[in-house]
């Protein structure tokens, strides 16, 4: 997975939301990946510089994939990437990964005050 460019279309997203306003926090959902925390907040946080964004908090929620197995039923959420491979209950390698896999930008808050005119 791309982060940088994740972290990119993140900050367009609420910069283009927040019409000219400050951002003071953003809420991003990810689903699906397997990504590091710190290192989607860093890139969120650079790809912010020099934006309405840049002092923006940011709220990250993170979903894991869930996979489940065709054999047992059983059903978990990706902890290691071996229970993607084979069922950690019966062995069994009928493994299906459920659960969505998107980015989205939940919500922003922007300062309340209007944007100064030029
Ligand atoms: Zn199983």
């Amino acid at each position: 997975m791309h982060e940088t460019g994740l972290s990119e279309a993140i900050v367009a997203a609420a910069v283009r939301r927040a019409a000219g306003r400050q951002v003071t926090g953003l809420r991003v959902r990810i689903g699906g990946h397997a990504v590091d925390r710190d290192v989607v907040t860093q890139g969120i946080q650079v790809a912010a510089v020099g934006t309405v964004a840049a002092d923006a908090v940011l709220d990250l929620v993170l979903e894991p994939m869930t996979v489940r197995c065709n054999d047992c039923g059983r059903s978990a959420r990706v902890d290691d990437h071996l229970a993607m491979v084979a069922c950690p209950r019966c062995g069994g390698v009928d493994i299906e990964v459920t659960g969505s896999e998107d980015v989205v930008l939940e919500s922003i808050t922007v300062d309340s005050v209007e944007p100064r005119a030029l």
